[in-house]
């Protein structure tokens, strides 16, 4: 296992994709937006809205100066646009009580708003070269591939992860390379569905030794989005976010017939968390714009 380290970085350093917050200048805070994004975005519709949001606003105080709505606005079709409400919460916390300085420990990454485990790690490694395990479902993949000789890490993620992690990192200066390498290396090679073992850098894997065998793991349910309340909330958002003044329920309405229910759930949501608010007159509008 000890040739992983210098083939996995030396494949890193060859092959690694061209991401605008890899390249040098980035701030902690902009990779720190990046992780925000593409938590459950792909990458390639980040990179449009990661380039623009920067520009506009390059610093915490900056994004925390900005109104909810025009972050809301911002934010565009990326999706999940409660982390676009946390972020904002984050940089508020970091222009106010941080000096404007995003902070490179872990635990006290912790403590800002809408930053989890793996961002915490994340920013802590990629911003600061901290030495910290990076765990997030590609590392995992990867991990119970070539350590543990299974097609699959575990349902969920757990303690075990980032111990297993923790063992792989070397001791010296390559430490944050090998571990973006590790996600890397998940996302592009060892993928969930196909992965292409024949462009692999690493001599050894134990599910490939092991002859490759199958998953005993429950199916993976298929996620999917048309019909959900997702969509439903996306469309609502839709129409809030290109309004310049408060919309009337009807207006809304149009956007899903097919289930009424749903579609007042789905504005129900939104309000409850704090995403669209109504203004005196029963009309409805992005938060900060009521
Ligand atoms: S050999 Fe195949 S399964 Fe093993 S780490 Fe490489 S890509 Fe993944």
């Amino acid at each position: 296992m000890t040739d992983i380290v210098p083939q996995l970085v030396d494949w890193y350093r060859r092959e690694q994709r061209d991401l605008p917050w890899r390249r040098p200048g980035v701030t902690p805070w902009q990779i720190l937006v990046s992780e925000f994004m593409l938590q459950q975005t792909p990458v390639a519709r980040v990179e449009p809205v990661w380039l623009a949001w920067v520009e506009r606003w390059p610093t915490p105080s900056a994004t925390a100066a900005a109104s909810p709505a025009d972050v809301l606005r911002a934010w565009g079709k990326l999706g999940y646009p409660r982390r676009a409400k946390r972020l904002h919460e984050c940089a508020t916390v970091i222009a106010t009580e941080h000096d404007d300085v995003v902070p490179s420990d872990v635990d006290t990454l912790l403590s800002l708003p809408g930053v989890g485990q793996y961002t915490a790690r994340a920013v802590a490694c990629f911003a600061y070269g901290r030495r910290v395990p990076v765990v997030d479902t590609n590392v995992r993949r990867v991990v119970a591939r070539v350590v543990h000789g299974r097609a699959d890490a575990a349902p969920s993620a757990s303690a075990r992860d980032l111990a297993d992690v923790e063992a792989l990192l070397p001791d010296d200066e390559t430490a944050p390379e090998f571990s973006i390498a590790l996600m890397e290396l998940g996302a592009v090679v060892c993928t969930a569905r196909s992965p292409r073992c024949g462009l692999c850098p690493l001599s050894t894997c134990a599910w490939r030794s092991l002859g490759f065998p199958a998953s005993t793991g429950p199916a993976k349910r298929v996620q999917r989005y048309a019909g959900t309340d997702r969509q439903v909330r996306g469309r609502l958002l839709d129409v809030l976010r290109a309004s310049d003044s408060p919309v009337t329920k009807a207006e809304l309405d149009v956007v899903w017939l097919t289930d009424t229910a749903q579609r007042d759930r789905a504005l129900d949501s939104l309000l409850v968390d704090g995403l669209v608010e109504q203004t005196d007159d029963g009309r409805f509008a992005l938060a900060g714009e009521g």
